[in-house]
């Protein structure tokens, strides 16, 4: 039998009604001769209110119990929509991970998919089981420990599952309807895209456009899955959405063909830290060691044997990284003046293969930024991407002016 994965979102399954629209859509491809592995998330704004209780309860939380909290709201939808699909005559069962079992590594909160065994699901389809409804987002330890894939992973699940199966391809089903040049909430002319080159939607993604999880798109990269975004409250043909592809599939390509932004970074100074060999490894070693990813780093001139270290990194690692530091210093591994968070910045990138080949992005990117009164306060950049720190409420601005002056509402 082909076989579909098809992934149905927060707002896809929000409510009773809404899950009896996804599971219409998945007897359809029943109907058509699919078998169907369908991966839900939790209802939208569930999986942010079990977040809220596991950080009242303990804000510095042991990830362990994060995880037995969190993983809770897509059980929840894996059995109401294989009850849904069975009141509908589709022979349908449901899996949380660890049944299936979707084996990880121990990284409570961002954990890795190793491997998911195909028996016991594939036991079911030769029995005549139509469609396997797996919850998203999680998964069990050689522990035998519930573990998460970080926010946003049920993408992840779906991909992976696609790969382990074989599937024809990943339908990744959410509330727009397709990978827009940016986030069509902030910027009314975003254009929606046909295809887009895997490169470039890792870039987007692990930029902040949270319309597919980073991790997602880098295994449909490494094991070839063909990867469709696309909407679930729309009917939808073979060749509705956005289809996540190889670059030479693409035939029109604009040099920059999207702008990401991310909320959630901080930026941190320290002052007048020792400038000497060393410096650098001893500061973000205990840094990374305690968990804190760090982003973008700037160094500045040094006077007088002493500098200033800036870095950027998720805003809510934040408490995480003045500790790490702090300790260091008690450690009497780095000396420095004093150490500044900023929580009020943003980070605004443009993205395009088209980089490889032109000069001057940069140079546009920061005179359209100018031109509207936007400080940049750090700035990275590599082959395909340039992403710049900015005040936070500046970034709808920034996100817009970038746009525009890219012409991104305008096909190549
Ligand atoms: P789901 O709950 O279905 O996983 P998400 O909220 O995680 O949905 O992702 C979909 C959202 O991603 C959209 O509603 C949109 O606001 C946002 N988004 C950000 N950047 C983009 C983009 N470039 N194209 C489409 N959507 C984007
Ligand atoms: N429910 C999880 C989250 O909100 C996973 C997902 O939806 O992909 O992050
Ligand atoms: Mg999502």
């Amino acid at each position: 039998m082909p076989l579909l994965v098809m992934k149905f979102g927060g707002t896809s399954v929000a409510d009773l009604d809404r899950i009896k629209n996804a599971a219409q859509k998945v007897k359809r491809e029943v109907d058509r001769g699919y078998d169907v592995i369908v991966i839900v998330s939790a209802m939208s704004g569930k999986t942010n209110e079990l977040v809220g209780w596991v950080e009242s309860t303990s804000p510095l939380f042991d990830a362990r119990e994060y995880d037995a909290v969190v993983s809770s709201g897509e059980n929840v939808t894996a059995g109401l929509m294989a009850l849904t699909l069975q009141e509908m005559d589709v022979p349908a069962r449901s899996w949380q991970g660890w049944q299936v079992p979707l084996k990880t590594t121990s990284a409570h909160s961002s954990a890795r998919i190793e491997e998911i065994p195909r028996a016991n699901i594939d036991a079911k389809f030769a029995e005549g089981m139509k469609v396997a409804v797996v919850a998203g987002f999680q998964g069990i330890s050689a522990e035998g420990r519930i573990t998460t894939l970080g926010r946003g992973g049920s993408d992840t699940t779906a991909v992976a599952f696609a790969a382990a199966f074989g599937a024809e391809r990943c339908d990744i089903y959410t509330d727009v309807d397709g990978v827009y040049t940016t986030d069509p909430r902030i910027e009314d002319k975003a254009r929606k895209l046909d295809k887009i080159a895997f490169e470039e939607m890792l870039e987007l993604a692990s930029l902040g456009a949270k319309v597919l999880q980073t991790r997602s798109v880098e295994l449909a990269m490494r094991y070839k899955v063909r990867l469709r975004v696309l909407s679930s409250f729309e009917e939808n043909t073979e060749t509705s959405g956005t289809l996540v592809c190889d670059e030479e599939e693409i035939m029109e390509q604009n040099i920059v063909s999207g702008v990401a932004y991310s909320r959630e970074e901080a930026k941190m100074t320290l002052t007048a830290v020792e400038d000497r060999p060393g410096i650098a490894a001893a500061i973000f070693g205990p840094l990374a060691e305690a968990g804190v990813n760090v982003d973008m780093i700037v160094q500045n001139i040094s006077e007088e044997g002493r500098t200033d270290m800036t870095f950027s990194c998720p805003i809510n690692l934040v408490g995480r990284a003045q500790s790490a530091i702090n300790k260091a210093r008690d450690r009497g591994e780095i000396a420095f003046g004093s150490l500044v968070a900023d929580t009020d910045v943003a980070k605004v990138s443009v993205v395009g293969i088209g980089m490889r080949s032109h000069t001057g992005v940069a140079s546009t990117m920061f005179r359209a930024l100018a031109q509207e009164g936007i400080n940049i306060k750090v700035i990275a950049t590599s082959e395909i991407k340039i992403s710049v720190l900015i005040d936070r409420k500046y970034m709808e601005l920034a996100v817009q002016a970038l746009h525009d002056v890219f012409g991104l509402d305008k096909a190549a």
